[in-house]
């Protein structure tokens, strides 16, 4: 098995490491990490250079990528698209917004756009597309491609029928308005779903048309987030508006981010998330996250054993951890990842 890590900024930068990207490498080294995965770029801030700089970006990724190619380490770019601190912070009026108009409130660390805004949107395009231009990754992984959700709560077991709570911004309204000619989600609401994935399937086109203008093409990888089962796939559209039976013509791998310990679920629940993913003839890359380090670990490592030989049973090649944040935490893992490795 092959495994990836997801490293982010503030861990690259923070206080551990502070740019010490050797340092880094040692330590993922250790556990047996064959191919790092970092954010371009996180809100507005990029983290490559650009021809206008006056100096060079402090925060370059670009000896990242030289010192992973030293190593023999593969590379890979996380494009966050519809997630994006700064802007929600700076500009109201991109928030989300409920039917009787309520904005968005924030969960945790999530900070949504909404992708139906065409100008935002685009602009947000172009920072995949310089990303992929000045990095030259040949993995992207896609993420937050999808509408406002937030995968605890209510609405979780719940929805089926009924639209969810966001968004329904103006952009969301005028424009399901003009390709469909209706006016109200709550009765159309089977329009809705298909309005709101035609938009995501739109602009998962366009990213892919974009990635291969470019002189080596990158193979993308769409992350998907989690999803209650049964009816994994229809859920997670009329949750979010991905929809993996029309994206199958756009791309071949998708990474379901497996997150049960963060959405404080048995393990069982992602294990039948892969088998009904499985069904749609995607590669698979799934991602999967670590229980909080406060817990007993023999319990836990106990338990990412037999996930990953659930994964690996389901001929599943690799998997990407999410993120070196808690696995440096965790060197009773190390070995157990080790031996998968082999
Ligand atoms: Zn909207």
């Amino acid at each position: 098995m092959n495994f990836s890590v997801k490293v982010y900024p503030q861990t690259m930068w923070g206080e551990k490491y502070q740019g010490n990207f050797e340092a880094l490498m040692d330590d993922t080294a250790k556990a047996s990490i064959n191919n790092i995965v970092v954010p371009a770029f996180q809100g507005t801030r990029i983290f490559y250079s650009q021809p206008l700089d006056q100096s060079e970006n402090p925060w370059n990724l670009l000896s990242l990528k030289k010192i992973c190619h030293e190593r023999g380490v593969g590379f890979a770019t996380e494009l966050p698209l519809f997630h994006d601190r700064d802007s929600f912070e700076k500009n109201e009026s991109l928030r989300p917004q409920s039917p009787d108009a309520k904005i968005y409130s924030p969960s945790d660390w999530y900070r949504p756009i909404c992708p139906s805004n065409d100008a935002y949107m685009q602009r947000r395009l172009q920072f995949c597309e310089e990303a992929m231009q000045f990095l030259e990754p040949s993995l992207v992984t896609v993420n937050f491609l999808w509408y406002p959700y937030w995968p605890v709560g209510q609405e979780w077991e719940t929805l089926g029928t009924q639209a969810p709570s966001y968004c329904f911004c103006d952009s969301c309204r005028s424009r399901f308005t003009a390709d469909t000619g209706l006016f109200n989600a709550a009765q159309d609401v089977e329009a809705w779903f298909a309005f709101r994935s035609n938009i995501l399937s739109e602009i998962l086109a366009d990213l892919e048309e974009s990635a291969q203008n470019l002189k080596s093409p990158p193979s993308l990888v769409i992350e998907i987030p989690p999803a209650p089962t049964p009816y994994f796939a229809e859920r997670l559209c009329r949750l979010t508006g991905i929809h993996l039976g029309a994206w199958k013509n756009l791309v071949q791998v998708i990474s379901p981010q497996l997150f049960y310990n963060e959405c404080n679920l048995p393990m069982e629940r992602a294990c039948e998330a892969v088998d009904e993913l499985r069904e749609f003839g995607y590669s698979l890359f799934p991602q999967i996250d670590l229980p909080s380090a406060a817990g007993d670990k023999k319990e836990m490592r106990a338990e990412l054993h037999a996930f990953l030989d659930t994964l690996q049973a389901a001929e599943i090649g690799a998997v990407m951890i999410h993120s070196w944040d808690t696995l440096q935490d965790f060197p009773e893992m190390f070995d157990l990842l080790a031996a998968f490795s082999a």
